[in-house]
């Protein structure tokens, strides 16, 4: 006789609702979500007793036609993938069609919805999977589901729950994460009948942090704003001293979906060691925004934790954003030598940090010293592998009074310098670009200028032409003067300093292409950003020898300035290799 039978589908929902439906705070995720893939701008959240007896979640979306709202509750019922290829370009925060499903297993639900353009809207029943009534009723546009005696049927599953007051917390700190991901919908939050909060969805992350933080975190946060390998991280972090005694306020919000990541936390984590004391963490709220197929969200259950398909560029992505915001925002690090651990290749990981071990290696070749591994670029410390401890950077000191001598240039674009027990790498581009910066950040406009021999015509798309004209002002401040030439070209009459007037044109265009694409948002609007740009563009470029006297003029400038260490998004300048490292490497240890 078989054994093996099918689950009747009640059965199999009840099963699936416990991995999404854990507990009340789930349910009000999957339900604002829902909201904010209807394209709501209002949404409300409203709990009785820890949301166990009630939960209510209104929008003003899209809404549904009656019989979308009865296909809804079915299992794997959704309207946002139809293929797989849906599946890897996912933009909506719910796919796997079976929250609503889930719910309505293990609760009273009753969702009612009207679409712009129909007269009447439909309400719907159902409780514990069984479709118990449907009318149409009046009513808003839009959608409100409200869920009732969450566990009614599965008694064990409302045993494990807490007191309503924890439920509560819960549910209210999963409403603010939603609401700092979605700044441009007003989220507004009610318990047992009295509002707590609601932001003002003017899609200014600062209000919603404004409004659920308040004034003094606020005032304490210094903002985070930078691009890196088709990344941009934007966002506030805290200043030191508001660091907590948890994890909670450590917030992440990828492509508008908040989520969890142990690569974006260690990242951040990262970016204030040796700021904060151990066992503090961070206040912050920070925006990745990426290709969607660049990681994976259908990990969890819940889609609260993400997979990164290129982890390391993400850590350092954030790690050079927040390094970068502290830096600016004068909580400068300690005047020392930030050096980064050995960076192996991820898989190489193990072999690196353990001599020996590369002995029993089918690979005969000892691997090279790790400071000089690919890619050149010194790494600021690397990211955690699955399952393996966080390597922490090591901070060095740079002996104070210690002669030093420059070896030569390396590897077309690093300087190697002797000092004392240590080798260091300095890579010369950062550095260039970082003093670049500092010399023209210091100076005024009009300094920063050097008015061209002869005019330069810059040729270009008109809309481009007509942005940059239009921001005149703001360039001017970054050194550049044009004129309008007509017929999508410009005359360049002046430009910063140390830019190549041949490199003006290329810099300006990819400026305008910035501007008009959209995708820098809130940067590249600021002198400040701009003199960042400039002087990436500026700086001697990788792979292009300098003469002995410029690299070292260029040694002498960093080793002597205790502050030049990072280049502009935050990249260190120096990397040191001690003797013992070295020796280590050829196992003379
Ligand atoms: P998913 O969000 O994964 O598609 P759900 O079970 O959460 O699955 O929802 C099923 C479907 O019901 C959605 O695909 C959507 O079409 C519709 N739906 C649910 N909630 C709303 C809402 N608030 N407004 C408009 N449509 C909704
Ligand atoms: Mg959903």
């Amino acid at each position: 006789m078989a054994v093996i039978g099918k689950l009747p589908p009640h059965l199999a929902d009840m099963i699936a609702a416990g991995e999404v439906v854990e507990r009340p705070a789930n349910v009000i995720k999957e339900l604002l979500e829902n909201a904010f893939d209807a394209d709501a701008q209002f949404v409300t959240v409203e709990i009785e007793k820890g949301g166990v007896t009630l939960m209510r979640v209104s929008d003003d979306g899209c809404g549904m036609e009656p019989a979308d709202m009865v296909m809804a509750f079915e299992r794997h019922a959704t309207s946002k993938i139809h293929q797989t290829e849906d599946l890897e370009a996912i933009v909506t925060m719910g796919f796997r069609g079976e929250a609503l499903a889930a719910v309505a297993a293990v609760s009273r639900v009753t969702m009612t919805s009207r679409r712009a353009d129909d007269a009447m809207g439909h309400e719907v029943s159902v409780q514990a999977s069984a479709l118990l009534s449907q009318h149409s009723v009046g009513g808003p546009q839009g959608t409100t589901v409200v869920v009732r005696d969450l566990f009614f049927n599965t008694p064990a599953r409302y045993k494990f729950l807490k007191k309503d007051a924890t439920e509560a917390g819960y549910i209210q700190s999963m409403v603010m994460r939603a609401a700092l991901s979605r700044p441009d919908v007003s989220v507004r939050f009610v318990k047992d009948g009295q509002q707590v909060f609601q932001t003002p969805g003017d899609s200014d992350l600062r209000s919603a942090i404004y409004c659920l933080y308040g004034r003094e975190l606020l005032a304490g946060m210094l903002p985070v704003s930078n691009e890196y390998e088709g990344m941009s991280v934007t966002g506030f972090t805290g200043q030191p001293s508001l660091a907590r005694g948890n994890r909670a306020l450590e917030i992440f919000v990828v492509n508008g979906r908040p989520v969890g990541s142990k690569t974006l936390m260690a990242a951040l984590e990262e970016a204030y060691a040796k700021m904060l004391l151990t066992g503090r963490y961070p206040i912050s709220v920070l925006h990745l925004d990426m290709d969607p197929s660049l990681y994976d969200i259908n990990v969890h259950p819940a889609k609260a934790e993400i997979k990164f398909a290129r982890e390391r560029q993400v850590f350092e992505a954030v790690y050079m954003a927040v390094r970068n915001a502290l830096q600016q925002g004068d909580a400068v690090v300690r005047p020392t030598l930030a050096v980064a651990e050995p960076t192996p290749a991820p898989t190489e990981t193990l072999t690196m940090r353990q001599p020996e071990l590369q002995l029993v290696q089918s690979r005969p070749v000892v691997a090279p010293p790790p400071v000089m591994a690919p890619p050149p670029i010194a790494r600021p410390a690397t990211p955690p592998q699955q399952s393996m401890p966080i390597e922490l950077p090591q901070q060095v000191e740079l002996p104070q009074d210690e002669p030093w001598r420059v070896v030569g240039e390396v590897l077309g674009g690093y300087i190697l310098i002797e000092q004392g027990q240590q080798l260091l790498l300095l890579d010369k581009h950062a550095a260039h670009e970082r003093l670049l910066y500092e010399r023209w950040a210091a100076s005024q406009p009009a300094q920063m200028a050097q008015q061209l021999l002869a005019p330069l015509v810059v040729r270009m798309a008109p809309d481009q032409q007509a942005l940059l004209l239009q921001h005149s002002d703001l360039l001017e401040q970054a050194g550049f003067e044009l004129d309008d030439y007509g017929d999508g070209a410009l005359l360049l009459r002046a430009v910063p300093h140390d830019l190549d007037a041949d490199d003006a044109g290329a810099l300006l265009d990819e400026l305008a292409h910035e501007w008009r694409s959209g995708r820098r948002g809130a940067t590249l609007r600021t002198r400040d950003e701009l003199l960042k740009m400039v002087s990436c563009k500026a700086a001697i470029k990788i792979g292009k020898r300098s003469s002995r006297q410029e690299i070292e003029a260029l040694a002498q400038t960093v080793m002597t300035t205790p502050t030049l260490r990072h280049c502009p998004h935050g990249r260190p300048l120096l990397v040191s290799l001690s003797r013992k490292e070295v020796e280590k490497l050829f196992l003379r240890q």
